[in-house]
């Protein structure tokens, strides 16, 4: 029997054959731990009920244990030279379709009607090119396709600030604006060792599920997104500082910013840091109710 693909010499032995160097610029770490990629497939619940968009399969390792799983895996391979790689190692899979696009520029309601049209829940599962993490996770917790889950990895550097709690150095806009929509837990840590070539940081297996209710919504989720971000513009300012750069500084935009701090009970001294999912939205959504 063939060793799968995501075995050490297996990897090894595709890499040499078609004379392949991982490609830094496009974040190309090819996962050689199988222990690592069946908990990924575990992470994100995948049985043959579900179907599976993969971002960046490179030689097809995470591919493969998705596609012995899930019901279809759709994957989006940006370089090229991997094309022919995939052909050969996932041939034996017939619910696998590869798509030579940049995953930000991809169309996926469509991707999911040609692809998929099957009503089945879909889901996400990545090891992702760590370059572009963030755009990534913010455009498929954007919208418009709402995923049944999300399960990806990145360096631990970036989940650490995905999780982050108030009070933390890692919280940032970036976690308020995920917690927010999406429920964030690290389901595993995985060392730098468990890939080639060895990336420079150690990683985490991160799963992103949808809230079945909300304590508080904001009134339009893309201000919220930008209020949110010139809360924390100046992380060592106050929020009363703060503020004023997203508002103004006139004498009537901070009779405002003070009606609302008055009215939320906040200190204008506190830094934004202090402020937990809950207070920002409701302090969105009290400025909206002010009408600034
Ligand atoms: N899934 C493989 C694994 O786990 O071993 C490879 C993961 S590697 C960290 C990231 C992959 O994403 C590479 O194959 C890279 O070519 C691909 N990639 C980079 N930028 C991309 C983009 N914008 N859209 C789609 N794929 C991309």
């Amino acid at each position: 029997e063939v060793p799968a693909i995501g075995s050490p010499a297996r990897t090894q032995a595709i890499l040499n054959r078609y004379h392949l160097s991982a490609k830094k610029s496009l974040g190309q770490n090819f996962l050689t731990d199988l222990n690592i990629l069946t908990g990924i497939v575990d992470a994100a619940e995948i049985t043959k009920q579900d179907n599976v968009i993969e971002i960046g399969p490179g030689i097809g390792s995470l591919t493969e244990q998705l596609a012995k799983r899930a019901n279809k895996v759709v994957a989006y391979e940006l370089d090229q030279n991997l094309l022919p790689v995939l052909d050969d190692t996932l041939h034996q899979y017939d619910n696998v379709k590869i798509i030579n696009q940049d995953i930000l520029k991809a169309n996926l309601p469509a991707t999911i009607e040609n692809q998929f049209g099957d009503g089945k829940p879909v889901k996400v599962v990545a090891n992702l090119p760590y370059y572009i993490t963030t755009p990534i996770i913010l455009n498929l917790l954007k919208g418009p396709v709402d995923f049944t889950n999300i399960v990806v990895m990145m360096q631990k550097e970036v989940a650490d600030r995905l999780c982050a709690k108030p009070g933390v150095k890692a919280y940032s806009s970036l976690s308020v604006i995920v917690q927010y929509l999406h429920q964030v837990n690290v389901a595993m840590m995985v060392s730098r060792k468990s890939f080639i070539p060895a990336p420079k940081v150690d990683s985490a297996i991160v799963t992103l599920t949808s809230y079945e209710h909300r304590d508080v919504t904001a009134f339009n989720d893309k201000s919220f997104m930008g209020f949110v971000r010139g809360c924390f513009a100046h992380r060592r300012k106050t929020l009363w500082n703060n503020l004023q750069g997203v508002f103004g500084k006139q004498p009537e935009a901070k009779q405002q910013i003070k009606a609302g701090l008055a009215q939320m009970q906040l200190d204008p001294g506190v830094r934004p840091e202090r402020l937990t999912v809950t207070d920002f939205v409701n302090l969105a959504n009290t400025y909206h109710q002010i009408g600034i």
